[in-house]
């Protein structure tokens, strides 16, 4: 190669480093100065290219891969596109077990990217054998050679972002963060960077957004699992129908739950108001900013740090369809705002 020529290996040396982003008129009237950590700039557009080469290169060093090694894991999408590209760049097979629930655009993506993709019912329970996490387990014993990523119970997650996304956003925010809203899924976002952040400053207050029909906020409350907190709903990659020892409860501050309608339209309103394409967690994200802002969370003194976890272009037959937004009844004015009498459509 040229010595003049100037060019990175390949994709995998892109991943993190990603932009600190002002909000201005999506925040306007709110006290406090906020910002986004806008992870769609990873190469493969979200936060989870951080975990899939984490965890990828720590069983390389480990020797826990070899040449013909296949990655294996349940996701929602997101992780198993990053998978696909650290495997593909890698020279890795990749089996994927995704829920029903992920968009179709989604699952596209992972094909066009090399995996192999197994589409699993979204509501049965984890422990049912038609579930993505008992598919994928099923597969991982029978296929030799392989590794079985599972984002939620590897301490990896997390130990990712406490790497990276953490002290990033700390020195970001030149050690003046005071608040940090991230969506919980695995919890490994959330957690890597609380603990980070707490170790620099105890007083930060972190806040995780959880779903209607998850059992997060319930837990982190009473460390009870309770199941009449579950039930079906729209938003992918937020909430969860189980506990993920992925996450740490306890450097988390507050949960805070969010309607699948009232995120869909906000990320709707932050995309046309800040000119950001986002998905559809930065719309919980923000729309969780609005409602702690509503319980006066934040004062003029607060730099308030949203985790934004993907890109628009993830969720163009869901939200930003207005086909969509009308058969969820998402347009309809008197549309019932208590998300429990909302009709799932899937
Ligand atoms: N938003 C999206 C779009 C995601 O795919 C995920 C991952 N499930 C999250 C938020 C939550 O991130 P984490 O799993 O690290 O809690």
């Amino acid at each position: 190669m040229s010595s003049g020529i100037q060019s990175v290996p390949n994709l995998l040396s892109l991943v993190g480093n990603t932009p600190l982003i002002e909000l201005k008129k999506i925040v306007a009237g709110f006290t406090g100065n906020f910002y986004a950590k806008w992870e769609a700039y990873n190469p493969g557009h979200s936060n989870k290219d951080r975990i899939a080469l984490h965890i990828i290169q720590e069983a390389e060093r480990q020797g826990l891969i070899k040449e013909n090694t296949t990655i294996i894991e349940t996701t929602s999408g997101n992780t198993g596109f990053s998978l696909a590209m650290v495997s593909m760049i890698k020279g890795y097979d990749c089996i994927l077990a995704v829920s029903s629930k992920s968009s179709e655009d989604k699952i596209n993506m992972l094909r066009s990217m090399g995996a192999k993709v197994y589409v699993c019912p979204a509501n049965v329970k984890a422990d049912d054998p038609r579930s993505y996490y008992q598919v994928a387990k099923r597969i991982h014993e029978e296929t030799k050679d392989s590794i079985y990523i599972n984002q939620y119970f590897n301490d990896l997650n997390a130990q990712a972002h406490y790497n990276t996304t953490g002290p990033e956003i700390w020195k970001q925010t030149n050690g003046e963060i005071t608040h940090l809203v991230a969506c919980s899924g695995t919890g490994g976002t959330i957690s890597g960077c609380a603990k980070y952040l707490k170790e620099q400053n105890p007083n930060i207050r972190i806040i995780g957004v959880d779903a209607y029909g998850s059992v997060l906020k319930k837990y982190h409350e009473t460390e009870e699992l309770d199941p009449k907190e579950i039930y079906p709903y729209r938003i992918e990659g937020l909430g969860k129908n189980l506990i993920p020892t992925a996450t740490n409860f306890d450097v988390i501050d507050k949960f805070v739950k969010v309607s699948d309608e009232e995120s869909a339209h906000t990320a709707r309103e932050t995309t046309k108001k800040e000119g950001m394409f986002v998905g559809y967690t930065c719309g919980a994200a923000v729309q969780a900013i609005k409602e702690l802002a509503a319980e006066g969370e934040f004062d003029e003194n607060s730099n308030i740090v949203a985790i934004f976890p993907d890109h628009g272009s993830r969720y163009m037959s869901k939200i930003y369809s207005d086909q969509w937004m009308k058969e969820q009844g998402f347009f309809d004015a008197d549309h019932a705002k208590d998300p429990k009498k909302v009709e799932y459509i899937q």
